[in-house]
């Protein structure tokens, strides 16, 4: 027998005998044996007891590859479920997967594993890893598994997938298959770490049963692990759920409402001054902002599509009884359809700009649910701009011009633009008028190129009535979020017969554009706690200035007068007369990451003075109150660059 090994450099040996992937590495150098943890045999990843016996090409996978990282976490994954069984003999195990940075496992049993028992597991992890024990590779047939696991639903069904043969690993009494390597032995797997668990459904089906699913982590340096449990730990308090807890911005309670975000007072002081904000930017852009109602008459959401498109999306309809069949609205652009029709409208008027800080509920999925970022009520900072056919690339361009320095302003600077189309291959879940769909795609596109802005186009992720930009941001997760949004519409004005008077005293349809600056409120909030991780800009800041005597008795009146003097000019102040002591006060008042901390004693009342800590700087410094004033004020416009 003779076979041919082609290495990745493209050199050939020949054997005259059938020999595993470690036996290949060996041949080439014992240094190379020593550090190979599996091979690549024709592009499949395979344990090194693998026996290569035609001719292929094999390369040897190490520490240091990338796919020797998936091999460690696959054995971190089987070593967990090993050690899981013994622990527990009547958990079932479901799928066990890789991940970007880790590996999960799903299990099953009466009462699941709780995050509390992952140390204890770890624990017995480790111990079989010390002992550095074997696993055993091997191929067996398909019918000895089906016998071996004929009480175990699951198992039963992943083996469907399975071919005649199937691949099993073994480590002590237990056996699993669905892995393309493992190590063959425990002793490289040192540094791992379970780290989480999280409801998931079998197969992802919500249908099918709840499984219990545990994350965990495996690297081959320690240095590596502790790292990546660093860089953990940053998401963790970058994320706004945490954030917004710790700083009482917000809370959303199930019991009250799945997706139904309640607004402290603090968060809601941030609200507002980006909602002022952003209709005062607007209306001097020239949008004319006006109230609709969130409910409508269904009739309406048949008329503009939305009930046969997005009708998943929509809480269900309110049959009040009568006739009247009422809807919570999931989209504001029926409504202000409303107000551009109130009107005969000439050319004269057009572009139209109407906007609204319109409140819309979407029946997310409970599972998408997540703090501010994905709610079932939420308000859009919405507008419609009602445009003649050539103007639609300068409103598109005047619409970029104002997101563009709407970001400046809250300096968001980590995002990129998608241009989002329709899905080809289901075509069915759009307004359907191809010619419309390439005229718009192509506007679009033009509009963008025209600008000179650099863009990735995506299929599948346009509106049910037209392409758009998405401007998407990462969150603390690292997950992409569309904030803002631009969408050209030639359907809606057709569906709901809009018209203006032209030039030639003939009725034409206008053009809608759709477009989001900050998004909805929630998400956009959700994404500034965490770009900012929770220290606001003074402007945003809920508290602006915490305001502490060194003695109540003392220095408790001028406090006051100082946070009056304060209020009255705009700020935000705040006293804290509490009896605690002074030092636990201002460390708490950089903990709530409040911009500026006022120590008031002697000095300060006799000389009306302020000595004041910067939030995130060690110095202090005393000076005149007006002087404070003056800095404060110009800190608080300082975000507006224009
Ligand atoms: P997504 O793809 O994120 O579900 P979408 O494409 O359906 O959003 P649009 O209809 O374009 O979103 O909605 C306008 C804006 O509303 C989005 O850009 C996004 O910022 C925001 N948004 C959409 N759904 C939610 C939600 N469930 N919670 C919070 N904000 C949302
Ligand atoms: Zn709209």
């Amino acid at each position: 027998m003779s076979l041919v090994i082609t290495l990745p450099d493209g050199s050939k040996k020949e054997f005259n005998h059938a020999l595993t992937i470690k036996e290949v590495a060996s041949s080439i150098a014992t240094s190379l044996a020593k550090s190979a943890v599996a091979g690549k045999v024709n592009d499949e990843i395979r344990p090194l007891d693998f026996v290569v016996d035609t001719d292929a090409r094999v390369a040897i996978i190490t520490d240091k590859d990338e796919e020797g990282l998936q091999v460690l976490r696959n054995t971190a994954a089987f070593v967990f479920e090993m050690v899981a069984s013994k622990q527990y003999p009547s958990v079932r195990l479901g799928t066990s997967e890789l991940e970007e940075d880790g590996f999960f496992v799903d299990t099953d049993k009466e009462d699941q594993i709780k995050a509390s028992e992952l140390p204890d597991l770890e624990k017995e992890m480790q111990k079989i890893v010390k002992n550095g024990e074997k696993i055993e590779y091997k191929i067996v047939s398909k019918s000895e598994l089906l016998d071996l696991f004929k009480d175990d639903p699951y198992k039963l069904e992943l083996l469907k997938e399975e071919a005649d043969e199937v691949a099993v690993y073994k480590l002590e009494d237990f056996v699993d298959f669905g892995f393309n390597a493992l190590l063959l032995n425990t002793g490289k797997l040192k540094h791992f770490k379970l780290l989480s668990v999280a409801g998931a459904y079998w197969q992802g089906k919500s249908s099918n049963p709840m499984l219990q699913r545990i994350f965990g982590t495996a690297f081959f340096k320690e240095a590596d692990l502790k790292a990546d449990l660093q860089r953990r730990e940053d998401i963790k308090e970058r994320d706004h759920r945490t954030i917004g807890r710790d700083l009482d911005l917000f809370f959303v309670d199930p019991k009250v409402g799945a997706g139904l975000p309640y607004w402290m007072p603090k968060g809601a002081t941030i609200r507002r001054v980006i909602e002022r904000y952003i209709i005062d930017k607007e209306v001097a852009d020239g949008y004319q902002h006006v109230y609709t109602p969130v409910l409508m008459n269904l009739d309406a959401y048949k008329t503009s599509g939305h009930w046969a498109h997005y009708r998943e999306d929509m809480f269900p309809p309110m049959d009040m009884g009568d006739g009247e069949m009422l809807e919570l609205r999931p989209m504001n652009c029926p409504s202000h359809i409303q107000i551009y029709n109130h009107h005969i409208r000439s050319y004269r008027e057009l572009p139209i700009r109407i906007a609204e800080l319109g409140m819309m509920h979407r029946y997310e999925k409970s599972g998408a649910l997540s703090g501010l970022q994905r709610v079932r009520e939420m308000t859009l900072n919405d507008g419609h701009t009602f445009v003649e056919l050539d103007q639609v690339q300068s409103e598109f361009a005047k619409i970029l011009k104002l997101i563009m320095e709407v970001y400046r302003d809250f300096d968001i600077t980590d995002y990129y633009f998608r241009l989002s189309y329709r899905d080809p291959k289901n075509t069915d879940k759009y307004f359907a008028n191809d010619e419309m769909w390439e005229r718009s795609q192509k506007m679009l596109k033009g509009a963008m190129d025209d600008l000179g802005l650099e863009y990735v186009e995506a299929e599948g992720e346009a509106a049910f009535y037209g392409p758009k930009l998405d401007i998407q941001t990462k969150t603390a997760l690292g997950n992409d979020e569309t904030m803002s949004t631009i969408q050209l519409d030639f359907m809606l004005p057709e569906r709901f017969n809009l018209s203006y008077v032209g030039k030639d005293g003939e009725e034409h349809r206008p053009v809608m554009v759709h477009r989001g600056i900050v998004g909805t409120m929630e998400r956009f909030i959700a994404y500034l706690t965490e770009i900012y991780k929770g220290a606001f800009p003074t402007w945003l800041a809920p508290l602006q200035v915490k305001i502490i005597p060194v003695n109540n008795d003392a220095h408790g009146e001028y406090a006051q007068n100082v946070k009056d003097q304060l209020m009255k000019l705009g700020f935000r102040a705040e006293v804290d007369f509490r009896n605690e002591k002074l030092g636990y006060k201002i460390r708490e008042a950089q903990t709530q990451k409040v911009p500026y901390t006022l120590v008031l004693g002697d000095d300060e009342l006799q000389h009306n003075s302020v000595n004041v800590r910067k939030y995130g700087s060690e110095d202090q410094e005393s000076k005149a109150l007006s002087e404070f004033v003056s800095e404060l004020s110009a800190d608080v416009a300082s975000y507006s660059r224009n």
